[in-house]
């Protein structure tokens, strides 16, 4: 309970889309600043949108507004600054230890850049001005899927199997009980982390039960309405040919009543969703987005046996099975016998040449490696990327992507700095040659035609410095790799689960759970016990006042405010919007009233400044004692609820 929320650092260690982090690196090769197709890119990639805006939000933290979409985050973080978090993108990793679920990535990304298109042309047609804003919020709103995606992977593979649909409220509910937090709960966490306002964040918390939306004021209603218009819509276009299913009907039916709420006709919404689809396939083509790893995987599984292996002019077959996922993890003992010595490594062999990927592979292989190979820069890249390999070796002229440029590359990358390269060299006196190399990145140089000898040294010691990386990096991690961030992130979500975000008071789930174990005790032992329920007074007027913004901030000081007028014993907690429950075990009535008058005097004794913004809240208190005739505690919340009700209708800004 007492660690902060936003240690939780949510937006890290999440992977992003590989065409997409593809086609940064091709941006960022060329010295063309092109602000549109960077937009565009990270409009197809959550991880990364959410990390830019959190950035815009917190170097820049002093300015008045808050930024909420991808374009004004750019403006105001600045290319250089960008570029530098957004090559800190992670990938889904083949075969990496402790692999990814089988949760389909793919699946997802493909599903937010199409609800972010919906949002953005719904909301067009309802003659909003914030499209952007709207796009932005309908490619993050589900970002807590991914989280709990990656955070406990096997528990939520099976949640999806048995509700794959995003939009099924029984999803929202199997979520709560087999983890314990809701993917709009974690979205909603992760939005205030990045700083975006209220509205937007408490739509997202409500946007997948209908019934919840009508019940909120008009921004987030409207926000919210849009929100589940998209995913509804989102749902019958990608669950098209799947013939008509009961998720269909519900979709159909949500659309139909979402639309409504938005004031939009039903041609107007027929509209705007085909020229929303029309967009996401624009976007999607432009970008080249296709499951990219998965097609190394298939060509990976289709190859029959290792024995194939040697045929390296056929990429397919001469991807050796990939660890953990095809066949057990390679051996990293040492290779002794047949002359063999040394560690067998996991090799990527990049060249356009197909002799010598014939000649090198086979002499990586004959020491005993695992070789992977590419035909040229750009397949290398990826391969280097998705694949895992600990070594690559890469030939120095090729078409596209040449070796000094995929050095460059790699380097940039979280990934690539961990690999070993080593660079092919066409002779060994070519000082040039060998310089520009190193100076790219490169570990070691290997001059052709190779000598088998040296190849094998080289090897060799470039495994050791790939495990010195190893060491160094694992011991980094513990302080804020990304294993690091997904740690504290799956313990914080035990304590999140039950933590209110803004003001960091226990939330209302657990307030009923501490109210349940109260109530037991003082039944077994008959010692008295009191709850109090408190409500700011016209808190409306403050929101209207000073936006939601200013309202947070209030919330944040009464908080604080009521903490500080309790005892250790008295259990504060953020019960709803504006209303506070206290426990107070082994208070009489009396105890409690005088409690709850040094509570309401801690608020309303002082202003609360905040920037601009100057003014005086007050609390009304409603408190109960448990009586011998109530039979549950629900009775007891009943009672303080009267009594509030009292301290309202008798003036406010007073105890009953
Ligand atoms: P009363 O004195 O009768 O309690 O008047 P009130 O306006 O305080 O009561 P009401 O319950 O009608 O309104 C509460 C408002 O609190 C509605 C909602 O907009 C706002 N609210 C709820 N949660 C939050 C929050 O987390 N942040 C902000 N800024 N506003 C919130
Ligand atoms: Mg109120
Ligand atoms: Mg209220």
């Amino acid at each position: 309970m007492d660690k902060k929320f936003d240690e939780l650092g949510l937006t890290g260690g999440l992977p992003s889309s590989l065409t997409v982090s593809m086609r940064l690196m091709d941006l960022m090769r060329s010295d063309r600043r092109d602000v549109d197709a960077l937009v565009d890119m990270l409009h197809c990639d959550p991880s990364l949108s959410l990390r830019l805006i959190k950035l815009a939000n917190q170097t820049h933290s002093r300015r008045p507004s808050r930024v909420e979409d991808v374009g004004s985050a750019l403006k105001r973080v600045g290319w250089d600054a960008a570029e530098t978090l957004l090559m800190g993108f992670s990938l889904v990793r083949q075969g990496a230890a402790g692999g990814w679920s089988d949760f389909d990535h793919e699946a997802y990304w493909a599903r937010a850049q199409l609800t972010a298109c919906l949002c953005e042309s719904l909301s067009g047609a309802a003659g909003w001005s914030s499209t952007q804003r709207a796009h932005s919020l309908g490619l993050l709103a589900d970002v807590g899927t991914l989280a709990l995606a990656n955070i406990h992977r096997d528990r939520f593979s099976v949640i999806v199997q048995d509700q794959p649909e995003p939009i099924a409220p029984e999803r929202v509910r199997l979520e709560t009980d087999v983890l314990g937090i809701s993917h709009c709960e974690v979205s909603h966490a992760m939005l205030e982390d990045a700083g975006l306002t209220y509205s937007l964040r408490q739509a997202v918390l409500v946007h997948k039960d209908y019934e919840r939306i009508c019940d909120q004021e008009n921004d987030v209603k409207t926000w919210a309405a849009l929100l589940l218009a998209s995913q509804a819509a989102a749902t019958l276009y990608l669950g098209r040919g799947r013939g008509a299913d009961s998720s269909r009907n519900q979709a159909e039916d949500l659309l139909a009543k979402t639309t409504q709420l938005l004031g939009l006709s039903m041609e107007q919404t027929e509209e705007a969703c085909t020229e929303a689809a029309q967009e996401w396939t624009r976007v999607r083509e432009a970008l080249g987005l296709q499951p990219e790893a998965a097609k190394y995987l298939k060509a990976n599984s289709a190859s029959s046996s290792p024995a194939d292996s040697s045929d390296e002019d056929s990429t397919g077959a001469a991807l050796r099975p990939i660890r953990g996922i095809v066949t057990p993890s390679i051996q990293l003992a040492p290779v002794l016998g047949n002359g063999r010595w040394g560690e067998a490594a996991r090799i990527l062999l990049v060249d356009d040449d197909p002799l010598t990927r014939r000649v090198v592979g086979s002499q990586l292989r004959r020491a005993g490696h695992e070789v992977l190979v590419a035909k040229d820069g750009r397949e290398g890249l990826e391969m280097a990327l998705t694949l895992n390999p600990q070594i690559v070796i890469t030939d120095w002229t090729m078409p596209g992507i040449c070796g000094v440029e995929l050095c460059e590359l790699l380097r940039a990358t979280d990934v690539g700095r961990r690999l070993c390269i080593l660079m092919l060299t066409s002779c060994d006196d070519d000082d040039d040659q060998v310089i520009s190399a190193l100076r790219a990145g490169a570990d070691d140089y290997v001059t052709k035609p190779s000598n088998p000898r040296i190849l094998q040294a080289r090897v060799q010691a470039g495994l050791r410095t790939v495990h010195l990386r190893e060491r160094s990096e694992s011991m980094e991690q513990t302080h804020q790799g990304e294993v690091a961030e997904l740690g504290i992130l799956a313990r914080q979500l035990e304590s999140a689960a039950l933590t209110d975000p803004l003001t960091q008071l226990p939330n209302r789930r657990y307030a009923i759970q501490r109210l349940e174990q109260e109530w037991e005790m003082a039944s077994r032992t008959g010692r008295p016990m009191s709850v109090i329920i408190a409500d700011v007074d016209h808190f409306k007027r403050v929101n209207d006042r000073h936006g939601h913004g200013g309202g947070d901030e209030v919330l944040k000081v009464v908080s604080s405010r009521m903490r500080g007028a309790s005892r250790s014993t008295d259990v504060v907690c953020r019960f709803g919007g504006e209303e506070f429950l206290t426990l107070n075990p082994a208070c009489t009535g009396q105890e409690a009233l005088r409690y709850a008058e040094r509570v309401r005097s801690a608020v309303g004794c002082k202003p609360i400044r905040h920037g601009a913004m100057d003014c005086l809240v007050t609390l009304s208190l409603g408190i109960a004692e448990r009586t011998p005739e109530m039979k549950s505690s629900d009775e007891l919340l009943l009672a303080a609820d009267r009594a509030l009700y009292t301290a309202k209708a008798a003036g406010r800004n007073r105890c009953a």
